[in-house]
């Protein structure tokens, strides 16, 4: 609960491949992010940069090199605590069997202010209160794609953590919600330290900082001006 407190993000020397007999999918990568950073990923598909977000959240093991997130290095921290230490926002939206609150807040230490908050904020209450409000079961097709995006947005806005992870999660929707997520994610996360796998060009340039992934390396690391 206590961990990380301040965000930062030391990759040195990482190695990592899927099983032992593999090609490695990430080489020497070395990257460092500080507290409060906003950090784009980018590269080609197979460059590796969800391996990359795996590796950091302990998903994939390393053969070589240390993480270290306010400098402790992972490793020594439980898999479980790892994860539930950062926030993440997937690439493929997830629901659990139950009610929009347990969705919003699995953790289930968020008041119904702070759900009804998130939930607004990402533009998906009125919808969601005509439809019966927190206590409503989400079934299949209770929201469109678009909406499953943001509502898994307004998850993570209701958790706290200064670690924000996303893989694409803005990849399939529309530009006017697409704007809204990136609004969103820079206001309620101006304090925190947020990784993001990103394609679009306008979405990159309002990072810090841009670390291109090819085969397995980080062959560049700078400013979107710079690049
Ligand atoms: P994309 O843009 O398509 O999502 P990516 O940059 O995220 O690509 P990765 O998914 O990290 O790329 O893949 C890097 C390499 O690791 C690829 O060669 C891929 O085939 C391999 N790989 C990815 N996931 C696994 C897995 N679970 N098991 C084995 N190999 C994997
Ligand atoms: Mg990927």
């Amino acid at each position: 609960e206590d961990w990380p407190q301040q965000g930062g993000i030391d990759i040195s020397g990482v190695s990592a491949s899927y099983d032992t007999s593999s090609e490695p999918v990430l080489i020497g990568i070395d990257l460092k992010i500080h507290p409060g950073e906003k950090v784009a990923l980018c590269g080609r598909t197979g460059s590796g940069k969800s391996s990359l977000i795996s590796a950091i959240l302990r998903i994939l093991e390393l053969n070589s090199g240390t993480i270290l997130i306010d400098g402790i290095d992972i490793s020594k921290v439980s898999r479980a605590h790892v994860r539930s230490s950062i926030n993440t926002i997937p690439q493929q939206p997830f629901f659990l069997h139950g009610t929009v609150r347990l969705n919003a807040n699995p953790e289930g230490n968020a008041t119904d202010e702070t759900i009804i908050a998130s939930l607004r904020a990402v533009n998906i209450w009125s919808y969601i209160e005509l439809k019966g409000g927190l206590d409503v079961d989400m079934s299949d097709d209770f929201l469109s794609h678009g909406q499953q995006q943001l509502f898994c947005l307004a998850r993570a806005l209701c958790k706290s953590s200064s670690i924000i992870i996303m893989d694409e999660a803005t990849s399939s929707v529309d530009s006017e919600t697409d704007t809204l997520m990136q609004t969103v994610i820079r206001t309620h996360f101006k304090n925190q330290t947020v990784v993001a796998i990103a394609h679009k060009l306008h979405t990159i340039l309002d990072f810090d900082k841009v670390a291109l992934m090819e085969n397995g390396k980080i062959v560049e690391f700078d400013t979107p001006k710079a690049l």
